[in-house]
């Protein structure tokens, strides 16, 4: 006698609406709404909530970078990634369900007090260096990484956030805001680039978290694209900054992408070694200040 297994029909979840949440404070403005705090009312779980109206999107004609943002943010779990939960939308908005990240952007810090401790950049540097292994691993390369896309939990571990729009930012920022400080060599000159771009930012970021200025930044974007392109790397002269983490950025800022540091020997780095905190949380009160 043959069997016959029965049929199960996995029942469909019901989408996400806005009833669903109880909306709270307003976390901060982006370029296409508001993000606010939110609870999910059944599981009382704590989230951002991203809203974007639907006419903005159709004003700067970004449906397709948004559907890549879900695309490729839903599919990645690591502890450095911001988690996109799910999406929904009414007749005028898109809600995006983030991860929340309760101390907000890396960066109001670091403007706040300057610059980091070695052992506090250390462990950004290793922390990105470990979701970005993650993301090469699943073909995806950031190519946007800037401050502006670092944010920090409560625990005070960095999430990198906002997959999916690095085109269009990127040519924004070019346009607009003139920030060509964290592109690498390659992309400033519009040559082909490869994972390697993420790469030389993190070069770049590792020199602002320890300076509190990225290492070309210079009055005018043509000066910034000179200083890119020759690679005019200089340390100004400071007693908390080590040689070897000089050296890791040295290694980082490389003009031939193939010779940069790999993210695999960046970990194994002794700067990194000696300094980064293997939790990957930083548990210190504010930041370091001068
Ligand atoms: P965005 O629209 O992604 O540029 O976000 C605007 C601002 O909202 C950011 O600068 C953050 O300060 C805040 N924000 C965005 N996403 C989150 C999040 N997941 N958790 C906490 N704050 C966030």
């Amino acid at each position: 006698m043959v069997e016959i297994a029965e049929e199960k029909s996995v029942p469909a979840l019901p989408p996400w609406r806005l009833q669903d949440f109880e909306i709270g404070k307003p976390l901060g403005r982006g370029k296409f709404g508001k993000v606010y705090l939110a609870r999910e009312k059944q599981s009382k779980y704590i989230v951002a909530l991203k809203v974007i109206f639907k006419e903005q999107l159709a004003k700067y004609r970004l449906h397709h970078q948004l559907r890549r943002e879900i695309e490729i943010q839903s599919s990645l779990s690591h502890p450095n990634v911001l988690r996109l939960f799910g999406w929904f939308h009414d007749e005028h908005r898109i809600f995006l369900i983030l991860e929340y990240a309760g101390r907000g952007e890396l960066f109001k810090e670091l403007r706040r007090s300057e610059y980091l401790s070695e052992k506090r950049a250390a462990t950004y540097i290793a922390s990105l260096a470990k979701a970005l292994a993650y993301c090469h691993e699943k073909h995806v390369i950031h190519r946007d990484i800037k401050p502006e896309n670092l944010l920090l939990d409560l625990e005070g571990r960095l999430k990198i956030a906002d997959f999916g729009w690095s085109v269009q930012s990127r040519s924004k920022r070019l346009t607009m805001c003139g920030t060509l400080d964290y592109l690498a060599p390659e992309m400033v000159t519009n040559k082909a680039h490869d994972y390697t771009v993420d790469n030389w930012t993190l070069g770049i970021l590792c020199y602002e978290f320890l300076y509190g200025v990225p290492p070309f930044e210079a009055e005018s974007q043509e000066d910034t694209f000179k200083r890119i392109v020759e690679i005019d790397l200089s340390f100004p002269p400071t007693a908390h900054v080590s040689a070897e983490a000089k050296d890791l950025i040295c290694r980082l800022l490389v003009k031939d992408s193939f010779k940069r540091l790999s993210l695999e020997k960046i970990l194994d780095h002794p700067w990194i070694i000696r300094n980064a905190d293997p939790s990957g949380t930083c548990i210190e009160k504010g930041i370091e200040s001068k």
